[in-house]
């Protein structure tokens, strides 16, 4: 059922819950570059722009420890870390195109093995969706089939209205408990009209026929002319709300250290560089073929979703303006 919001009403949801020892992530500033991070008030929330990276890092942390050793003599201590441990928490302002990344990485962190880093951080989590009133040109989130005003990985969803205020929709369980568990700050639903969304300029991929060229086209000079100039710094994952690949990595001494899980990216050289010193994808244009395949073919293969959600991210930080959605227009119009 839709409630309202009034700003002041919202500003002192997000104290409360903080003042409750709840963790509350948001879109913050941090030395001038605006990113999710926990919130110390609800006054340094920036609800304007969309966040340099995503919101991944919530539930999937750039570097984590996931064990440490210890060795006395010949006595070797292990300790696990309890992912049990991590707080319960909030995470405010997500933008649509980051929201719906959220149960794409669900399919992959719950399958095979379940990753209890993870699993357990989005146990702990309601997520607090926010409509888009401001796009730019790298956006294309409607390409892919979504829009700015999809709810798609939501708890419960806000749209800002004329006027002031918010209408909020609630998606799940864990947003009607919220909202439950709050309730004198919720109205009935507002007669006022959203504030207009931000509509990207793009067209409609038709996403079956993309992976199907794929299928079709392992070798193809497409994949030349783009990789000449791709520089494999991985920014273009490092950003993306839906690349999830990570090494785990054993940093320290033969005395004491730990174990770590650390975002690992498709376009480095080492990804797939074998102990034997073969590496399967030894240039550059198979690394960056690999990444248009895993996000418009394998993914969908083994998943049933596209791996894109068109937040435009890896178009604005490429450093040689490499534009995946020029990309896959132009696979779509083959
Ligand atoms: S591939 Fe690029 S546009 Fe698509 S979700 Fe990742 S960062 Fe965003
Ligand atoms: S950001 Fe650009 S240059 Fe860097 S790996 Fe991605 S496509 Fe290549």
């Amino acid at each position: 059922m839709q409630k309202y919001i009034s700003q002041h009403n919202l500003d002192t949801l997000l104290d409360t819950l903080i003042k409750r020892g709840i963790r509350v992530v948001a879109p913050r500033m941090n030395a001038g570059i605006p990113l999710y991070e926990p919130l110390g008030s609800s006054g340094e929330v920036v609800s304007d722009t969309l966040p340099r990276r995503s919101a991944k890092e919530a539930f999937f942390p750039v570097c984590e420890d996931i064990m440490s050793y210890k060795k006395e003599g010949q006595k070797v201590t292990i300790t696990d870390i309890d992912p049990g441990r991590f707080p319960e928490t909030v995470l405010f302002g997500v933008r649509p195109c980051d929201a719906a990344a959220i149960p794409v990485l669900d399919a992959v962190f719950s399958w095979d093995y379940k990753d209890e880093f993870f699993l357990e951080r989005r146990k702990k989590t309601t997520i607090i969706g926010l409509a888009c009133t401001a796009a730019d040109d790298a956006c294309f989130c409607t390409a892919v089939g979504l829009s700015p005003s999809a709810s798609k990985g939501s708890d419960l969803f806000l749209t800002a209205l004329e006027g002031g205020g918010y209408a909020c929709d609630t998606c799940s369980e864990k947003g009607e408990a919220l909202i439950a568990n709050n309730q004198a700050l919720f109205d009935g639903p507002s007669t006022s009209n959203p504030i207009p969304f931000a509509e990207p300029q793009t067209d409609t991929f038709d996403l079956t026929k993309v992976k199907a060229w794929l299928n079709d086209h392992f070798e193809d000079p497409l994949w030349d002319g783009i990789a000449t100039r791709c520089v494999g710094c991985g920014a273009c994952a490092f950003v993306c709300p839906a690349c999830h690949c990570f090494d785990i990595v054993d940093e320290g001494t033969e005395k004491a250290g730990k174990r770590r899980k650390n975002w690992d990216a498709c376009g480095f050289w080492k990804f797939t560089h074998h102990a034997s010193g073969h590496n399967p994808r030894d240039l550059q244009p198979k690394r960056y073929r690999n990444r248009i395949m895993h996000k418009f073919k394998y993914y969908d293969d083994k998943f049933g979703q596209t791996l894109c959600t068109g937040c435009g991210r890896c178009v604005r930080i490429c450093p040689v303006g490499i534009d995946i959605a020029a990309i896959v227009e132009e696979i779509n119009k083959k």
